[in-house]
């Protein structure tokens, strides 16, 4: 999708540290980082919203926890613990339109999450 930057950043448009990728799927660091170790893990496929996944990407969604564990160990958080997020639709904090997984760790985290 021309206009997501998530899909310039896999195109090589918009640079980006990556950690981790394999055929599906592909992680960088955040660029706005919340936490001391904060990843995006992206399909290459452009999904705009968890509710536009069919069922046909159920394994893709998968291998994007796949991913994040391998993420969470590169940046050497997968002992001390690390937390997961898919922010889906704007209500809920989503301002980027191609799924993301946030691998994030480094510090502690309350529950419920603000
Ligand atoms: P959301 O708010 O959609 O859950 O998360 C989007 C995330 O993408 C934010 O944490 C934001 O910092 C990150 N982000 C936005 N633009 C870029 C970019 O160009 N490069 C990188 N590495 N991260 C980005
Ligand atoms: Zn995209």
């Amino acid at each position: 999708m021309k206009d997501c930057v998530f899909c310039r950043i896999l195109g090589g448009e918009i640079p980006a540290t990556t950690l981790y990728e394999d055929d599906a799927t592909v992680a960088f660091r955040d660029v706005n980082p919340a936490a001391p170790a904060h990843a995006l893990v992206i399909p290459r496929k452009h999904i705009a919203t968890l509710d536009d996944a069919t069922a046909a990407d159920a394994e893709l969604l998968g291998k994007m926890m796949w991913a994040a564990r391998a993420v969470a160990a590169e940046m050497g958080v997968a002992k001390s613990g690390y937390r997961l997020v898919m922010n889906t639709h704007a209500g809920a904090g989503q301002s980027v339109f191609h799924i993301h997984l946030h691998v994030l760790g480094g510090r502690g985290f309350t529950w419920p999450p603000g």
